[in-house]
């Protein structure tokens, strides 16, 4: 234990046991004598699928600053992924992207990034906690209710149902419990049976589908990238495909399509939409590659942020936290990074509490003021994205077509710009703020650019070469 590992109490709560779960859970037994994870599914030893991360089955990125949380959690974690099977890539210089109509342009990065399933992900991370004796993950443990004080303004564990629902309802007690489970939380209801409003929630609806399948690459000597995204060009195309390399030396393809225009889930459907994409770049690869799996399917219906940093009662002993505060579209595939940097946002609170008294009363306050800010910055790109759409069901702020139009610009330049083309990685990336889509050079470079012409140059439709 390191001098500013505080302890607040004797045990400590996290329902849900997928990354946000996992990755909170590291931080807590710094600062509980016990930590336990109550998580809903039969939990694999291996890196199977599992019910509940039905996203599990399509592709999965974690971005650097996202790693570099994980790897403080858990020391090396990144150099183990690449030994035990995860593909090794730099970002930019092995990636071929179309997006906003154009080719990106690939310079050495130095971003370096690991490539693997998601479900490969969480057993390594699984594997890591089994380790950590404060940790117990408790899986079949499904959390149905909140247990209280008698003025209920204290969360004081909660209600879970164990195994296959038959047996009776268990109380189990803890003066912290942190509710990681995803999308479907049941927090806002809890809340309300408990006399405390729901939180104010944003909603976007995007009707996305997801299709994906493994598949053994083909032979291909020209080949010369590892990873392919091939972004359809709002509001004409709908249609976006990607080819992320995993364990194994397989590929992990997904087809999404925007607005209800869901991939189809049969073999001859599945080759048409890729050959219905902006590009012939993704069918080409496809079109030899061995399929190794089925396809599976996943729907999207809509970004939704619950604020609760916009709360002014909240009882104390309770937090939310990764996709049960927010959840957005994938598009650029930020989920689990945001989700990483809020567990950092909480872990550096913890540190910075007093010690003696517990944590106070009003921590919720801070940590989701602090999660807000986190979330801002992949609600804003995704977001900006959607609305790119006109059929996306929405709230557009005075200012969306305006920050559209620019950073569609930028966007553009990335083509054959390989400066540009790194500031949008590292904003992706989690490593700048937004803000670096305005320095003065990219505002220079959009209004030059605009003055002269409206269309990207010609060039910019063929797939750049990296010639290393
Ligand atoms: C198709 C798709 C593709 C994506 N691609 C990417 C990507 O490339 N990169 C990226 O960073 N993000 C991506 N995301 C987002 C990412 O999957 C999520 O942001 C991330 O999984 C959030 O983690 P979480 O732990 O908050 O919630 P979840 O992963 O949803 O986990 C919630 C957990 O809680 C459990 N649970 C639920 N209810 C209960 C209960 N009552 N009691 C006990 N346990 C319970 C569930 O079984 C589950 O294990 C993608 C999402 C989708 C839909």
């Amino acid at each position: 234990m390191s001098e500013s590992d505080r302890q607040f109490g004797k045990h400590a709560i996290v329902i849900g046991g997928s990354i946000g779960g996992m990755l909170t859970a590291r931080v807590l037994s710094r600062h509980f004598d016990r930590v336990t994870i109550l998580e809903r599914d039969a939990v694999p030893d291996d890196s199977a699928p599992r019910k509940g991360v039905p996203q599990g089955y399509h592709v999965h990125v974690v971005f650097s600053g996202g790693m570099k949380v994980i790897d403080g959690l858990f020391p090396g974690f990144s150099d183990e992924l690449a030994v035990r099977g995860s593909v090794v890539c730099d970002f930019a210089k092995e990636l071929c992207w179309y997006h906003a109509g154009v080719w990106k342009a690939r310079p050495e990065s130095g971003l370096t990034s690991y490539w693997q399933t998601r479900p490969f992900l969480e057993a390594n991370l699984r594997r890591r906690l089994k380790s950590d004796t404060t940790i117990r993950i408790c899986s079949e443990h499904s959390v149905v209710g909140l247990l209280t004080d008698p003025g209920k303004t204290r969360i004081t564990g909660v209600e879970v149902r164990p195994g296959d629902g038959d047996g009776a309802n268990e109380r189990w007690e803890a003066e912290l419990v942190v509710d990681a489970s995803g999308r479907g939380s049941q927090t806002p209801k809890w809340l309300e049976s408990l006399n405390y409003q729901r939180p104010e929630e944003t909603i976007l609806e995007v009707n996305i589908g997801y299709a994906s399948r493994d598949y053994e690459p083909s032979h291909d000597d020209s080949r010369d990238w590892k990873i392919m995204a091939l972004y359809g060009t709002p509001p004409n195309s709908t249609r976006t495909g990607y080819i992320f390399p995993i364990e194994g030396g397989r590929w992990r393809v997904s087809e999404v399509g925007f607005l209800n225009d869901s991939p189809p889930n049969d073999d001859e459907g599945y080759l048409e939409f890729a050959q219905s994409l902006e590009r012939p770049d993704f069918y080409e690869a496809i079109k030899d590659a061995k399929p190794l799996t089925p396809v599976s399917t996943f729907k999207f219906p809509a970004d939704k942020w619950r604020h609760y940093e916009k709360m002014s009662r909240f009882p104390a002993g309770l937090l939310v936290i990764g996709d049960a505060i927010a959840t957005f579209n994938p598009v650029y595939g930020q989920g689990m990074s945001a989700c990483a940097l809020e567990v950092e946002e909480l872990r550096r609170l913890l540190e910075s509490c007093p010690e003696g008294n517990g944590i106070p009363a009003n921590f919720y306050r801070s940590f989701f003021r602090r999660a807000a800010k986190v979330i801002d910055v992949p609600w804003l790109l995704a977001t900006q994205s959607d609305f790119l759409y006109p059929q996306t069901q929405g709230k557009r702020l005075l200012h969306t077509n305006a920050l559209n139009w620019y950073l569609v610009r930028v966007l553009r330049l990335c083509s054959g710009n390989d400066r540009i083309t790194q500031t949008f990685y590292e904003i992706l990336h989690f490593i700048k703020k937004p803000t670096a889509f305005f320095h003065p050079s990219i505002v220079w470079a959009v209004m030059s650019r605009f003055i002269r012409m409206s269309q990207p140059p010609e060039s910019s439709k063929q797939r750049p070469a990296r010639i290393s």
